[in-house]
């Protein structure tokens, strides 16, 4: 793939290398999944789990992760993704009541180089209480081109199924 300066870029399966290929291990969520170590359980169900997580950013820093054991999120079933989609605004809403703060990020990484450490799929809800606590982050957002922005649209409107 070709970015607008007409350099070759990383691709992401280049940029993964032996990730791409490495089986799901058995992480430390399926074990908290399991009952073989303890967490902070904030709410369950059939398909869906979430808990506090053990180095917050903030108070109240939850982690939403599914019972089916993927990786990453392009890896989950609809069913599940569903079941993920449906809690998480109500997992925002209770956080936001029991912490105060009126501010959140949801987050969620894909891949050692984005910043994933474990490999089972989970969000990060993070309260924003102030500037300096929660999330904060580096955006360095670059200009999209229009002709290279039209054919990008394109080929994934057409990898849809669109
Ligand atoms: P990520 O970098 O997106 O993979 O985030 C992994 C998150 O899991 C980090 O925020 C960790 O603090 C959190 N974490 C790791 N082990 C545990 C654990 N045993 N209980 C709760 N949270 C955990």
């Amino acid at each position: 793939m070709k970015g607008r300066s007409g350099k070759a870029q990383p691709t992401w399966s280049a940029a993964l290398g032996p990730y791409k290929l490495r089986p799901m291990a058995d992480t430390i969520f399926s074990k908290i999944l399991r009952g073989d170590i303890p967490c902070h359980k904030v709410y369950e169900d059939d398909l869906v789990f979430a808990f506090l997580d053990i180095g917050p950013l903030s108070f109240g820093h939850t982690l939403v992760i599914p019972k089916e054991e993927v990786a990453t999120l392009d890896q989950l079933s609809d069913e599940t993704a569903a079941a993920m989609g449906r809690v998480l605004p109500r997992l925002c809403r209770a956080i936001k009541a029991v912490t105060g703060a009126e501010q959140f990020n949801v987050l969620q990484n894909n891949g050692p180089m984005a910043h994933q450490a474990v490999f089972h799929v989970h969000f990060h809800i993070i309260p924003k209480p102030s500037v300096d606590r929660g999330l904060v982050m580096e955006w360095s957002s670059t200009k999209l081109d229009p002709d290279e922005g039209a054919r990008l649209a394109t080929a994934l409107n057409k990898e849809m199924g669109g």
